[in-house]
């Protein structure tokens, strides 16, 4: 393809340059952006970057995404985890694998990401600009990479899943110990830690929650389970003189214990039957109710452009031939661990060689 076909691409966040990487031997790429590029890789992982989770089978790692799975089996066919770590390496980037998957620099600084990612993208001519209008006169293909969080009235084309906020904590109405976290609390079907904040829940458990509740009006309920199918009455044969407050405080904090309708000050051998199924019920069938989402943490984007209308062979629109999308502007939203970042490389990488196949 002769380098005079000329590509724009609206959004210098990870997709968008993901795509210009892709595209600059071949084509003319101009990255449009109202911002510095790459700023917005710069808070990922917590300033470490998780650039990918460890799992190199396509269809498992499809299934972390509540808005996308199937769309991604495609995708993920062709640009996966194993291929984002060569890319990596290849730009300079050497990562390692954490005990929980997820894949990280090994500089633990998403500075150096985005240092040599931009140093990589050596034949792209970067654009300060506030895209207001899709023209797709002056280029021979748009690539749409505009992010979660605005300029869908430049795709009004297209149908806009209305966003929502994803892999939140929550606004309680209850008040908890903030500070305080547990481990292996279930709920939803979901396993994971835990912690109170001084204004609700956070943590991996809720983040997951508040993915696949993105779409739920508040306020709802939820249960937590604090100690699954633990054999309460071993437990007290085992304590005997323990009181009930000491030994639960292993499961939540003292104050809940406080809150339970028992002598928590008794002894583990005076609780009768009764009382020891009310305080199981109450450890596995926590009641809170869940106000909204908090502000604060890690936040992507549940909506965006309906795959209905996307071709997933080529991330090319099906209704205006040319312009392509990539990355968090798609409806598509995975957990929290590196998986929204593989959506933005893979689906960049699709669409750039789509282009340069045509
Ligand atoms: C605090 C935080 C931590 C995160 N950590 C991780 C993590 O460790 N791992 C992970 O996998 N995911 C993480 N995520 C999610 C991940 O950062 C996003 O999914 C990813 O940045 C989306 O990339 P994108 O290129 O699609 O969009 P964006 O990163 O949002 O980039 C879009 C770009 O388009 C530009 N733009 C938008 N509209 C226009 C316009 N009209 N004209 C010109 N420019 C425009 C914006 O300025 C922006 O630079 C985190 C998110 C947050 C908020």
């Amino acid at each position: 393809m002769a380098r005079e076909s000329k590509a724009a691409i609206i959004g210098a966040g990870p997709a968008g340059c993901m795509c210009a990487y892709y595209l600059q031997d071949k084509l003319d790429v101009t990255v449009f952006d109202f911002a510095s590029p790459l700023r917005t890789l710069l808070p990922t992982g917590g300033g470490r970057c998780n650039l990918a989770y460890a799992e190199y089978d396509f269809k498992e790692l499809a299934k972390n995404y509540p808005r996308g799975e199937k769309f991604l089996y495609s995708v993920f066919s062709k640009f996966s985890t194993a291929d984002t770590v060569e890319f990596f390496e290849k730009i300079g980037v050497k990562t390692y694998t954490q005990p929980d998957n997820r894949i990280f620099p090994v500089s633990n600084s998403s500075k150096e990401v985005r240092d040599k990612f931009l140093k990589a993208l050596n034949r792209v001519k970067f654009k300060k600009e506030l895209v207001k209008q899709i023209d797709l006169k002056n280029f021979d293909y748009v690539i749409a990479a505009t992010g979660g969080h605005a300029s869908y009235s430049l795709l009004k084309a297209h149908t806009i899943i209305p966003p929502k906020p994803a892999l939140t904590g929550f606004v309680t109405k209850e008040r908890f110990p903030a500070g305080v976290s547990l481990k292996n609390v279930s709920c939803c079907g979901f396993k994971d830690d835990l912690i109170f904040t001084h204004e609700g829940v956070s943590g991996p458990l809720i983040y997951k929650i508040s993915s696949v509740n993105a779409r739920k009006e508040f306020p709802y309920k939820i249960f937590l389970d604090f100690c699954g199918d633990l054999d309460l009455q071993k437990l007290f044969n085992e304590n005997p003189h323990k009181s009930v407050k000491n030994l639960l405080s292993e499961f939540v904090p003292k104050s809940f214990v406080c809150s339970l309708d028992i002598n928590h000050d008794e002894k583990c051998h005076n609780i009768n039957s009764k009382q020891r199924d009310k305080i199981k019920n109450f450890l596995n069938n926590y009641e809170i109710t869940v106000t909204g989402v908090s502000k604060k943490g890690e936040v992507v984007t549940c909506g965006g452009v309906s795959l209905d209308e996307v071709d997933s062979r080529t991330m090319e629109s099906k209704i205006i031939p040319g312009l392509y999308f990539c990355g968090e502007v798609l409806d598509i939203d995975g957990f929290c661990g590196g998986f929204n970042l593989q959506n933005c490389w893979s689906t960049a990488f699709v669409a750039a060689q789509a282009i340069l196949s045509r």
